[in-house]
């Protein structure tokens, strides 16, 4: 690989461990809504509705299709209706909690400490992430990564969100690079790696679980670790 002079990192799913903290945010709701008790079969079939119906979501706002306020408010209500539950107020209000607890959940993909550990004194770094300054904010110092980095660009601060060029190009801006200099790794496809290149920046795809494709991408990654070998 060519070398670089900064990187720009996604961060959910690529560094914060979002499948975990969920889970662990949801499991802790769960009981403390007594979810079970109102008829809701078991937490896992709850988790396994969340998560199809949470991707669900998320593709269509990646897509452009609906607004972030539409997953805040309908997403829990179609996950409880689909569990059995039609309750829309309650709803309302575990989506509240979960978005406030969701975001102090530590953990992180495996290896991301390191890597950044490993980066920190070579390079400067960037998140861009879309999502809200202070959900995505509370996150990185959940997970103790805040200081690995020279700027956070949300798509809220940015006024553009990935896959747009705007959002790169204005954390290239505050970082002081040009896009050839530059590297962006990221889990999605469409929002990153795409995004990225359309952009003019090279990219590396992090795929753990090798979903088939047919892009052409910089490099592709199944760990976070390969990176140390090439940056
Ligand atoms: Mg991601």
């Amino acid at each position: 690989m060519k070398s670089y002079k900064c990187i720009l990192f996604d961060l959910d799913h690529t560094l914060w461990d979002y499948e975990s903290n969920s889970e662990e945010a949801l499991r802790e709701l769960f009981d403390r809504y007594q979810l079970q008790q109102a008829g809701i079969t078991s937490f896992n079939y709850f988790f396994e509705v969340f998560g199809r119906i949470n991707t669900g979501l998320w593709d269509l706002y990646d897509r452009g299709l609906i607004d972030q306020s539409v997953i805040r408010t309908e997403r829990f209500h179609k996950v409880f209706s689909a569990a059995g539950l039609d309750e829309y107020k309650l709803s309302l209000q575990f989506s509240g909690d979960y978005l406030s607890l969701l975001p102090r959940k530590k953990n992180l993909l495996p290896g991301a400490q390191d890597l950044l550990q490993y980066l920190r004194p070579r390079y400067p770094m960037g998140v861009v992430t879309n999502g809200f300054d202070e959900i995505q904010g509370t996150k990185l110092s959940s997970g103790g990564i805040s200081h690995f980095f020279s700027t956070i660009v949300t798509s809220q601060r940015a006024g553009s969100k990935k896959p747009s060029v705007g959002i790169f190009m204005f954390a290239l801006g505050e970082l002081g690079f040009d896009p050839a200099e530059a590297i962006m790794i990221g889990d999605n496809l469409q929002t990153d790696i795409a995004g990225a290149r359309a952009a003019g920046i090279d990219q590396v795809y992090f795929n753990p679980r090798q979903a088939a494709h047919d892009e052409k991408i910089t490099l592709e990654i199944r760990t976070l670790n390969e990176l140390r070998a090439v940056l």
